[in-house]
C-alpha cells in the first residue's frame, strides 16, 4: 500500500525495545506503511521537507498494543450474564445465546464493534477466536486492523460447522483464502482440552507444522479442568498435550492459572507462549496466573483481554495496569513486572506469541508503522515525571488521540477514519434487542 511520506513527532517516543526507553526530540517517518527513519526533530525540515507533519507537543508514542487474545464476536454479550462460575456461565447463558444466533451478522457486528472500541483505545492487533473467522477477516480487512484469526476447533455443533472433521476443512479454506494478506494471518483455535478430541490435536499438530501458524488454545483455566482431564484420559491436561506433542513454541496457552512450580519449568522449557487475561480470570474467579513467576523463568507472557462477555472491556490499558497490579499481589513482590515489562506484555511479547515481532511490537526501523499516540495532558496523567509509569499506572484509553497501522492513520484525533461509528452503534442497539427476545 503506497502512502504519503509522514513525519510523526510526539513529545516522547516510547519504542518498547530497549525496555524502559524513553526519547525526546525524535521524530518517526513513515514511508510505505513502514518506520522508514527515526530522526531527531530538527532534521525533518532538511531530510523529509515533502512528509506531511503530525505534531503531537503533548503525546508520547508508543507501538501499537497487541491484544493477545479476545473473542471479538462477543462483544454484542457484553454483560449479558456476570458473577458466575465459568461453567454455569458458558453452560447456562453464553453457549445457548450462540446456538440461537451466532452466524455471519452477529460476527460481522460484533467484531466491527470490537475493532471499534480496540482502535480507539490503542489496539492495533488482536488474535481472535470465533466462529466465522471468514467474517472476521473481512472486517479486520476492511477496518484496516491487524489480526491473526483463528481457525476454531471444538467438538462440539455450531451454526459454523458440525464435526471437528468440517471445522478443519471450514478452516484451512479461510487459512488459504488469507495467504499473501499483508494485515491477516491465521491461528489454528482449538477451544479447550475439555472440547477437543486427541485425533483433533494431533492433526493441527501436523498441520500447524506445515503451515507454519500457532495454536491458540484456553488451558488450565480453572481446577475443575484439571479434574475432569483427570477423569476422562487419565492425564492432567499438560500431560495429555506433552504426549500428544503439543508443547512447543507453537503453543499460545491462553489463562494458565493452575501451574506449580514443575509446570512453570516445563512450561519454560518448552518454549510454550502464555496468553494472561487477568480481568477474565478474576471476574470468573478461575484463578490466578502467576506471571511473576513466568517472567522470572524466562517465559514469554504477553497480555488479553478474553472476550468483552467475561471482561467486559477489550481495554489493553487496564489490562495492562491489572496485569502490573496483580503480579505484585500475588507474589508478595512489588518488584514483579514492573511497569516497562508490563508495557512489553502488551506489545512486543504479544507480537513475539503471534510469530509477528519481525514486523510489529516495537518501533524501530524498517518495522510496519502500527502506533499509538497518547495524550498525556490531563489532570490524571500530570506531572510527568516517569512516562513509562503513567502509561500503566494512570493512562485511560480514552487518552489514545491517533493510531496507525501499517502506516494508515486509523483514528484520527479521536475519530475512527475507516469505521462509521454510529453505523456501529445502531448495530449493536439492535443485536441487544434481538438477544434479549424470548424464543
Ligand atoms: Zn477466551
Amino acid at each position: 500500500m503506497s502512502q504519503a511520506l509522514q513525519a510523526v513527532m510526539p513529545r516522547w517516543l516510547v519504542p518498547v525495545h530497549p525496555e524502559g526507553c524513553v526519547l525526546e526530540g525524535q521524530a518517526v517517518i513513515i514511508a510505505d506503511g513502514r518506520i522508514e527513519a527515526i530522526v531527531p526533530v530538527a532534521q525533518v525540515e532538511e531530510r523529509f521537507d515533502q512528509a506531511e507533519r503530525v505534531e503531537l507537543p503533548d503525546h508520547v508514542l508508543i507501538p501499537g498494543l497487541v491484544n493477545a487474545h479476545t473473542h471479538n464476536a462477543m462483544t454484542l454479550m457484553r454483560g449479558l450474564a456476570d458473577d458466575l462460575p465459568l461453567m454455569t456461565w458458558l453452560e447456562k447463558h453464553i453457549w445457548p445465546t450462540e446456538q440461537r444466533w451466532v452466524g455471519p451478522d452477529f460476527v460481522r457486528a460484533g467484531t466491527e464493534l470490537a475493532i471499534a472500541e480496540m482502535l480507539a483505545g490503542g489496539t492495533t492487533c488482536f488474535n481472535d477466536n470465533y466462529f466465522f473467522p471468514d467474517v472476521t477477516a473481512g472486517v479486520a480487512r476492511r477496518a484496516g486492523m491487524r489480526a491473526v484469526v483463528g481457525l476454531p476447533v471444538i467438538a462440539v455443533p455450531t451454526a459454523w460447522a458440525q464435526t471437528e472433521r468440517e471445522y478443519f476443512s471450514r478452516g484451512l479454506a479461510v487459512h488459504q483464502d488469507l495467504v499473501g494478506e499483508e494485515l491477516l494471518t491465521t491461528a489454528f483455535a482449538p477451544h479447550a482440552p475439555y472440547t477437543v478430541s486427541d485425533e483433533a490435536f494431533e492433526r493441527m499438530r501436523d498441520l500447524a507444522e506445515e503451515m507454519d501458524v500457532p495454536i491458540h488454545l484456553h488451558l488450565l483455566e480453572t481446577a475443575g479442568e484439571i479434574e475432569g482431564s483427570l477423569e476422562a484420559h487419565g492425564k492432567t491436561p499438560l500431560d495429555r498435550l506433552d504426549a500428544l506433542g503439543l508443547l512447543g513454541p507453537r503453543l499460545l496457552a491462553v489463562h494458565m492459572t493452575q501451574l506449580g512450580v514443575d509446570d512453570i519449568r516445563r512450561v519454560a522449557r518448552t518454549g510454550v507462549h502464555v496468553l494472561h487475561c487477568p480481568a477474565s480470570n478474576l471476574k470468573l474467579a478461575s484463578g490466578i496466573c502467576p506471571v511473576a513467576d513466568l517472567d522470572a523463568a524466562g517465559v514469554n507472557v504477553a497480555i488479553g483481554t478474553d472476550g468483552a462477555a467475561s471482561n467486559n472491556t477489550l481495554d489493553m490499558f487496564a489490562e495492562m495496569r491489572l496485569t502490573a497490579l496483580l503480579a505484585k499481589g500475588a507474589s508478595g513482590n512489588p518488584e514483579a513486572v514492573p511497569a516497562a515489562r508490563a508495557l512489553s506484555m502488551a506489545t512486543v511479547n504479544g507480537a513475539r506469541a503471534l510469530g509477528l515481532d519481525e514486523r510489529i511490537g516495537t518501533i524501530e526501523v524498517g518495522k510496519s508503522a502500527d502506533l499509538a499516540a497518547v495524550a498525556l495532558n490531563q489532570p490524571g496523567t500530570l506531572p510527568v515525571h516517569n512516562v513509562i509509569s503513567h502509561l500503566v499506572y494512570a493512562t485511560g484509553r480514552n487518552q489514545v488521540s491517533d493510531v496507525w497501522v501499517n502506516g494508515r492513520r486509523v483514528l484520527h484525533e479521536r475519530e475512527l477514519e475507516t469505521l462509521d461509528e454510529s453505523e456501529v452503534q445502531r448495530a449493536a442497539h439492535q443485536w441487544a434487542a434481538r438477544l434479549s427476545e424470548k424464543e
